[in-house]
């Protein structure tokens, strides 16, 4: 068992219980305590009771003690104080945990910082923040009164070992190589490059940057198309026998006809519905909320409009190979606070 373990305390076994409760089966890995002022305080309010009483040994005692000669000493009122305070003071162990210390590059992991009556260094008006790998991940309240946020390990992250942050307190997790599998793809010469129309690349940026507050997804993401997968997420690419520099791929391909429907993976709004860009295609972004966009991209035909709720299974397009497609595809990708996350995780697990 490890350190961290040995420091977990009744709120943050409450907080695990709910956790679990939601379904989720994994166990968190709570860190060290944070600000205990109340743990060392009390060693001196236990000495306080032991010895509390100093004996007056001079034959000249003060005034006051000369009244009842019996009474040779008296109780030092300062640590009396200590005493009572410490009692009054409980320890509290402000944590931050994460859903998977040692997740695989892609995947996604749930970080939460539990105050557990703790100094207020959290609160509702202002907006707080985890750091992670030089980015920063906004903090959103739980149900259980405490905040948290999800985080994609990047495709390209060096594996090794790094630390979630929160102020001066920091959470280590190790991640680990997924060892994503190389493919080989023949394009045509006039495929053959990431060109973009203009305005494309900032529409997809500011679509993948959607950061509204409301979480509107309720478990599991359900597949968009109903083929089997002919690209997972990470794959790097041999492309007309060249290998793609610093390229992986951003998403999952689904084989689909063309024109089978493309459903909406979970409720969310509408926030980019485009058609005829040059490498996406036509494509629909939704924001699912608190950092979380699924994009579908190569469409034949787009079925919602921009600012339109979607719920999860309702058809918004359909299987096409609009831009950079080498045939009928549905390439669908999911990020997370900006980075390109696995998917396949979402399907079965409620994140
Ligand atoms: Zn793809």
């Amino acid at each position: 068992m490890s350190t961290q373990n040995r420091v977990q305390s009744a709120p943050t076994i409450a907080a695990w219980a709910h956790s679990c409760s939601r379904g989720r089966l994994h166990r968190p890995i709570y860190k060290r305590a944070q600000r205990p002022n109340g743990i060392w305080v009390m060693p001196f309010g236990l000495a306080a009771a032991v010895f509390p009483i100093r004996p007056y040994n001079s034959p000249n005692p003060p005034l006051q003690y000369r009244r009842v000669p019996s009474l040779r000493c008296r109780r030092d009122p300062m640590v009396i104080v200590f005493f009572v305070l410490s009692c009054l003071i409980q320890p509290v162990w402000a944590t931050i945990s994460v859903s998977n210390t040692t997740p695989m590059q892609g995947e996604t992991v749930e970080a939460t910082y539990a105050p557990n009556g703790a100094d207020k260094i959290v609160d509702h008006k202002t907006s707080q923040f985890f750091s992670f790998n030089h980015n920063t991940y906004k903090l959103f309240p739980t149900e259980s009164g405490n905040f948290h946020c999800l985080i994609a390990m990047p495709a390209d992250l060096t594996p090794g070992k790094y630390s979630i942050t929160f102020g001066d307190e920091d959470c280590p997790i190790t991640v680990k190589n997924a060892k994503f599998p190389v493919e080989h793809l023949s394009l045509p010469k006039t495929k053959d490059n990431f060109i973009m129309s203009p305005g494309e690349e900032q529409a997809m940026n500011t679509a993948k940057a959607t950061l509204s507050n409301q979480r509107l997804w309720d478990g599991h993401f359900i597949k968009p198309c109903q083929a089997k997968i002919s690209a997972v997420f990470g794959i790097r690419r041999i492309v007309n026998h060249k290998l793609l520099k610093d390229y992986y791929h951003s998403g999952v391909d689904f084989a689909g006809n063309l024109g089978q429907p493309v459903k909406a993976c979970a409720d969310g709004k509408v926030v980019l519905a485009h058609r005829n860009f040059k490498l996406h295609g036509n494509v629909i972004a939704i924001d699912h909320g608190q950092g979380v966009v699924t994009i579908y991209i190569h469409l034949q035909k787009i079925m919602a409009k921009e600012g339109d709720c979607v719920k999860a299974g309702q058809q918004i397009g359909a299987v096409g190979a609009t831009g950079r497609a080498n045939g009928p595809h549905l390439h669908l990708s999911l990020y997370v606070n900006q980075v390109a996350a696995n998917p396949l995780p979402w399907f079965s697990k409620t994140f």
